[in-house]
């Protein structure tokens, strides 16, 4: 059977594997409906073991960033080091290993950094992303608006502007989903969707058209139902997508195949 889910948002990079942990996980993915995934780094050095798993697994893909909690982290070393890492690295058939910088953004939830290390962090990594020409994979978390506004101000988002900009987790309200979409942004929607009492969430997912829609586990965090309270992974993904085409009364098939779509089109995967 032909395997039919992306899963944007995933860190197989993650530092709680072991070794052989992370090759179980792969294992899993590997028999699961999992077709494509992007590893997404947080530091420097899970930058480089996302690069490492997308060169090993060819339905694997890496994003490399600075997270905003580590934002300090991000010296002018460790910003040549990431360009390096996303110009130079390259999967075995010569694809290019990394298709995004993230995750990147802002979080003045739990303000690990302080609030103007995180801006400066932001803006340097959203240049890169644009010298380079990569997309962006942004985490904000009650930034208030401000992780938008920054991004209008880099000129990633305003009217009729090509999807550059995907927008993880996306926990804001409906109407700021459609007004995002407008400036050109792609809404992913994680395991919270299926949460008793998530009723935003439900609503972004019933309101945007599923042309804007891709879907992600941000393993090993936030997993769906009917899994929620052990440790998540990629495979987990399903159910998600079939939430939303539960909500939107399409055939999972459906919903599969358009997530998919969209997202291999926003991060440049051709194979
Ligand atoms: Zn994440």
């Amino acid at each position: 059977m032909t395997k039919r889910l992306f899963d944007t948002h995933t860190h197989i990079n993650s530092d709680d594997y072991t070794g052989e942990q992370r090759s179980a996980l792969i294992a899993r993915i590997e028999a699961s409906d999992v077709a494509y995934a992007v590893d997404i780094a947080f530091d420097l050095p899970s930058a480089r073991q996302a690069v490492r798993d997308a060169q090993e697994n060819p339905w694997c893909y890496a994003a490399v960033g600075i997270h905003p909690h580590d934002a300090e982290t991000l010296t002018d070393e460790a910003l040549e080091a990431l360009r390096k890492l996303a110009w130079e690295s390259k999967k075995p058939g010569g694809e290019n290993a990394v298709v995004a910088i993230g995750e990147i953004g802002l979080d003045f939830y739990r303000d690990l950094s302080p609030r103007d290390v995180q801006r400066e962090a932001f803006r340097r990594q959203i240049r890169l992303a644009k010298e380079l020409g990569l997309p962006v994979t942004i985490h904000d978390r009650d930034s208030a608006g401000e992780t938008v506004e920054i991004l209008k101000d880099e000129g990633l988002l305003h009217p009729g502007a090509a999807q550059r900009v995907l927008l993880h987790c996306f926990s804001g309200s409906a109407e700021q989903a459609l007004e995002y979409i407008g400036l050109g942004a792609l809404i992913s929607i994680a395991g919270p969707v299926t949460y008793k009492n998530n009723k935003k969430t439900v609503r972004v997912a019933e309101q945007v058209p599923i042309e804007h829609l891709v879907i992600e586990t941000d393993a090993p965090y936030l997993t769906p139902e009917p899994f929620r309270g052990r440790p998540n992974e990629s495979p987990y993904v399903e159910y998600v997508a079939r939430k939303i085409a539960e909500l939107k009364g399409v055939p999972y098939e459906e919903v599969a195949r358009a997530t998919c779509e969209n997202a291999k089109r926003f991060f440049g995967i051709s194979t």
